[in-house]
């Protein structure tokens, strides 16, 4: 009994292993997940930046169209000064001629507003290219570390699942199945210590003559209070924490 127990104890710390081991790497690919959403948001500012700058430009083509129909309106009326007919139709056209000339001011002005717009973005465009280069090459960097972990994370699974198989085949069926069952219903722990007169698994207080009997390994005792195995503390383990 007592070898079978020795294995039964190794069986849980290959178990306990195994579960640390999954939930690694069940964690990788979320990680990726986030790198890659951290890239896409960068890029996506720069993105957005590239449009305005498109837009500043077009707006500017507009002005530039809107600035020359004033400076022609304005050259027309000038020559139409010189054939007014009346005092009357003289003024009328000097007052066209100051419409259009506070026209062609506001235009000018949102003329050099658009100019500065765009030499900005162009700058900070030019800087953020290279920020989400940098960017990308760190999320590559990043992703590539996290699958070689993957890899050595499946190959440690492997590796002890294999051990693990090899000694289950150690086991008597009905103790194994007894193992499993535990281990399934009790959040993967099946197997526990007794720790200053306690279940490991529960902290339940066990009775002093019980833990004299669990020491003799002689049979199988569960916890009344959790059901676990109950194995004596005998070496350094971390069982049932
Ligand atoms: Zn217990």
């Amino acid at each position: 009994m007592k070898e079978h127990f020795a294995n039964l104890r190794s069986l849980q710390e290959i178990d306990n292993e195994i579960k640390n081991l999954r939930e690694r790497l069940n964690e990788l690919p979320g990680k990726v997940t986030e790198i890659q959403k951290k890239f896409e948001a960068t890029k996506a500012i720069l993105e957005e930046k590239k449009q305005l700058l498109q837009e500043s430009k077009k707006q500017y083509k507009l002005a530039d169209v809107d600035l020359r129909a004033a400076e022609e309106k304005i050259a027309a009326y000038s020559v139409q000064l010189y054939s007014a007919k009346d005092n009357v139709q003289y003024k009328a056209l000097i007052k066209e001629i100051e419409t259009q000339k506070k026209v062609k001011n506001d235009i000018e002005d949102r003329i050099i507003y658009l100019l500065e717009s765009i030499e900005k973005l162009e700058r900070e465009i030019h800087e953020m290219e290279k920020t989400v280069a940098q960017t990308e090459a760190d999320a590559q960097n990043k992703i590539s570390v996290l699958e070689e972990e993957k890899k050595e994370l499946e190959k440690a699974i492997s590796e002890r699942e294999s051990q693990r198989t090899h000694l289950a085949g150690l086991l008597p069926a009905d103790l194994l199945r007894r193992y499993e069952r535990i281990r399934i219903s009790k959040g993967g722990i099946a197997v526990t210590n007794t720790e200053n007169d306690r279940c490991n698994g529960c902290l339940s207080p066990i009775p002093p003559q019980r833990i004299l009997e669990i020491e003799r390994q002689d049979k199988l005792y569960l916890c009344e209070a959790c059901g676990r195995i109950l194995l004596p503390a005998e070496k350094k383990t971390h069982l049932g924490n």
